[in-house]
């Protein structure tokens, strides 16, 4: 199935990329390996929905070297066209698996690496981790005849590490199911005692979330600058349009970096307040309520009259109410 012929010979050392999330299972995983002598390298990836920081912390605790391959494209595709659909919130956890394993596939066969990793458990999670959904997981990265899940081997069907004994299969386990003892016992015995919970870190999972990353989608694509601009501020929908206000000086520094060609930045000219960002192309009464909505979190009392820049397009400035705190409300997204 993958790219680079199978050598039959064992090589020397043998190379396992093992994906690395920092949790339990990624960590035992990568011991499992070790314990028989293989060399493991540890891969993350990266986009705006996922935290690499659980697993830098966890490599770093285990000495375990970190490859970090962008994820920001596939993640993007997957969600716009998720073969297997959703977990509970904008989770396309089957396709985002299988593709984590063809990227982690093809940086083992560029770099000289021998199988891929996973701290898999059979049957862990209902949606994504079925003894069936291993497979299809398998067969559709394209990489599943060296991908080993060290912690539930011996319910799976032997791969080419196993059969060619680069890997001993009578060293791996046979875990299944979603009492967390077997692992809690094994993290013991390696000596483990830091680890975040499972899946922590995925912001698709967290249906606060994504309602909201709907809601963006649905105006402004899942384009991947408002995507990033989710985080650094209020969101508000003003007549259709998107408008964020930053928070405090760190965010209106960030909006204003953030900001591009076909973006707008509004900025209180007479008070002191925070800087807004919006597209470009905003109509007059979109401006205006986008005014009086940044107004508001000036020092500016409720109903007080500022004055607004506009910087983009063709620039200007104009006159904004602010808001009263309770019609602000009505604009949040
Ligand atoms: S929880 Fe997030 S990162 Fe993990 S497989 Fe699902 S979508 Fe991908």
């Amino acid at each position: 199935m993958s790219g680079n012929p199978v050598s039959h010979s064992r090589p020397d050392p043998v190379r396992a990329l093992c994906l690395f999330s920092g949790g339990l299972d990624s960590q035992l995983a990568v011991c499992v390996l070790r314990e028989q002598g293989i060399e493991a390298r540890g891969a993350v990836f990266q986009s705006e929905f996922f935290d690499q920081r659980p697993s830098i912390r966890a490599a770093r605790a285990l000495g375990l070297p970190l490859e970090t391959l962008d994820f920001n494209a596939d993640i993007l595709e997957l969600i716009r066209k998720p073969k297997h659909g959703f977990g509970s919130g904008m989770n396309p956890c089957i396709d985002c698996h299988a593709r984590m394993i063809r990227r982690a596939g093809e940086w083992m066969d560029a770099n000289g690496f021998h199988l891929i990793a996973t701290g898999e458990v059979a049957g862990q999670r209902p949606m994504s981790q079925g003894r069936g959904t291993l497979q299809v997981v398998a067969r559709e990265s394209g990489y599943g005849d060296r991908l080993l899940r060290p912690l539930s081997a011996l319910l799976l069907p032997a791969t080419v590490p196993e059969q060619e004994g680069w890997v001993d299969r009578n060293r791996l386990l046979a875990i299944e199911g979603r009492s967390r003892k077997p692992q809690i016992e094994l993290a013991k015995r390696f000596g483990l005692k830091e680890y975040p919970q499972p899946a922590g870190g995925c912001l698709l999972t967290d249906p606060t979330y994504s309602l909201k990353l709907r809601e963006l989608a649905e105006h402004e694509g899942l384009d991947p600058r408002w995507i990033a601009r989710m985080r650094m501020g209020r969101q508000f929908r003003v007549l259709g349009a998107r408008l964020v206000v930053g928070r405090n000086q760190a965010e209106n520094t960030k909006l204003e970096s953030a900001a591009g060609p076909g973006d707008l930045l509004l900025r209180a000219t007479d008070r002191v307040g925070p800087t807004g960002l919006m597209a470009e192309g905003a109509s007059d009464e979109q401006l205006r309520l986008a005014g009086a909505l940044l107004a508001r979190y000036t020092d500016a009392p409720a109903g007080d009259t500022i004055r607004v820049s506009v910087e983009g397009g063709p620039g200007r400035t104009f006159e904004a109410q602010a808001m009263t705190p309770e019609n602000v409300d009505g604009y949040r997204v």
